[in-house]
C-alpha cells in the first residue's frame, strides 16, 4: 500500500477510535490479518453487504450518514440470526482522499460501531469509484440461533417496526422508486418533518439485534427485511417448505407513511418496497405471549400480520378472510423492470 493510503487508514480508522479493543481481538488493523479469539461453543456469523454510489444512497449523501446506513443493514442480517456483533472489515473505494469526507465518514461508524460494541479490524483501501462494502462479525450459541428453515404449519407470522418506511424514503429522497409511476408522494401532505423522518429511516435503520437476542428462543425462523416483505418472507417460506397467509390491514405504518402515502401504495411499499431492515418472524402459538411480552419488556413493537399454513407461497387475505389479489415483484438488482 502506498503511504498516503496509510496515512487515511491511521487517521480516520485508527486514530478515530474506531479500532477499539475488546477480549476477543487479539489483532487488528496493522498486520496481515486480524486475529480473532473465539469461545468453542459459539458460531461465528458473517455477513456482507455493499453500498454504490448513485445506486445505493445519493453521490451527495452525507458522509456520516452513509457510514451510519453501511453498518447498519450489515447489523441487520446479524439480528436476523440473534447474532451478537463482534467486530467489523471495511473495504473502501474512493475517488479521492477527502479529509472532511472521510472524517465524517469515520464519525458516522464509530457511533453505531460504539453503541453495538462492534469494533473495525481491518479491510481494505483503494482508488474508483465510491462503494462501500462492510463485512460484519457475530457470534451466537448453537442453541439459539435464527435461520429462515423453521417456521411450521400454524406460527403467527410477525414484523418488527413499520413496514413500507424504506421504499417511501428512496421516492422522498428523490431516487428512483422499481414500484412504477403511480408510487408518488402525497404532495399536499409531505411536510418538513415528514421528509426529515424518512431521511432518518433510510439511513440510520435500528438493527433489531436486542429484541432477537431477547426472543430468540420464541422465535421458529426469522429474516430481515431489505428487498420487501413478499420477497423476504417468501425466503422463509421456501426454506421451511410451507406457505402463509397475509392480512395486509393488519400492517404496522409510521405516521409519515400514513400521512404521505395513499392506503394502496403503502400496502405496495409494505409487501414489495425494500430498505426497511425490520425482521420478519415466525413463532408457534403457544409461544406468542411470551415473545409479545418480551418485545413489550425492551420497548419493541412488534406486529402480527399472518400465519403460516401449508403449501407455499403468499396468499394475502382481507380482515374476512377474502383473498385479495396481489402484483408487482420484490426488488431484484438484475430484474428487468
Ligand atoms: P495488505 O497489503 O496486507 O493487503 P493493506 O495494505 O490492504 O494490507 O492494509 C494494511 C492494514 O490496514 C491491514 O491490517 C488492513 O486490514 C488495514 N486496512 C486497510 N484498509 C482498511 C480500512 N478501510 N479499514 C480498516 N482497516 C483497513
Ligand atoms: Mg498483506
Amino acid at each position: 500500500m502506498s503511504q498516503s493510503e496509510f496515512g487515511i487508514i491511521q487517521r480516520y480508522f485508527v486514530d478515530s477510535g474506531l479500532g477499539f479493543t475488546k477480549p476477543e481481538v487479539v489483532l487488528a488493523i496493522g498486520d496481515d490479518a486480524a486475529l480473532l479469539d473465539l469461545s468453542p461453543d459459539q458460531l461465528l456469523a458473517i455477513s456482507m453487504d455493499t453500498l454504490v454510489a448513485g445506486v445505493h444512497f445519493p453521490v451527495t449523501a452525507e458522509p456520516a450518514a452513509i457510514a451510519h446506513r453501511a453498518l447498519a443493514v450489515n447489523l441487520s442480517d446479524l439480528a436476523a440470526m440473534a447474532a451478537k456483533p463482534l467486530c467489523f472489515m471495511l473495504s473502501l473505494t474512493l475517488p479521492d482522499a477527502n479529509a472532511a469526507w472521510l472524517d465524517a465518514f469515520s464519525k458516522g461508524l464509530l457511533e453505531l460501531a460504539e453503541k453495538f460494541e462492534c469494533p473495525l479490524v481491518g479491510g481494505d483501501t483503494v482508488k474508483g469509484n465510491l462503494s462501500i462494502t462492510i463485512q460484519v462479525h457475530g457470534t451466537v450459541q448453537l442453541n439459539r440461533v435464527l435461520r429462515r428453515d423453521g417456521a411450521g404449519v400454524g406460527d403467527r407470522i410477525y414484523v418488527s417496526g413499520n413496514l413500507g418506511d424504506g421504499a417511501i424514503a428512496l421516492v422522498s429522497l428523490g431516487l428512483d422508486s422499481h414500484l412504477g409511476a403511480k408510487f408518488v408522494l402525497d404532495e399536499a401532505n409531505y411536510s418538513e418533518a415528514c421528509r426529515q423522518y424518512f431521511m432518518k429511516a433510510y439511513y440510520e435503520p435500528e438493527p433489531r439485534i436486542e429484541l432477537a437476542r431477547a426472543c430468540a428462543s420464541t422465535i421458529t425462523s426469522c429474516i430481515d427485511i431489505s428487498d420487501g416483505l413478499y420477497g423476504d418472507l417468501n425466503h422463509i417460506l421456501t426454506a421451511s417448505g410451507a406457505g402463509a397467509r397475509l392480512n395486509p390491514g393488519s400492517f404496522p405504518y409510521s405516521d409519515a407513511a400514513r400521512c404521505c402515502m395513499s392506503a394502496d401504495n403503502r400496502v405496495q411499499a409494505a409487501l414489495y418496497g425494500g430498505d426497511d431492515y425490520e425482521l420478519c418472524f415466525t413463532a408457534s402459538p403457544q409461544h406468542c405471549s411470551a415473545l409479545e411480552a418480551a418485545a413489550m419488556k425492551l420497548g419493541a413493537k412488534i406486529t402480527c400480520i399472518g400465519e403460516i399454513v401449508q403449501g407455499s407461497g403468499i396468499v394475502c387475505v382481507d380482515a374476512a378472510g377474502t383473498e385479495l389479489a396481489i402484483s408487482a415483484a420484490a426488488y431484484d438488482h438484475f430484474g428487468n423492470d
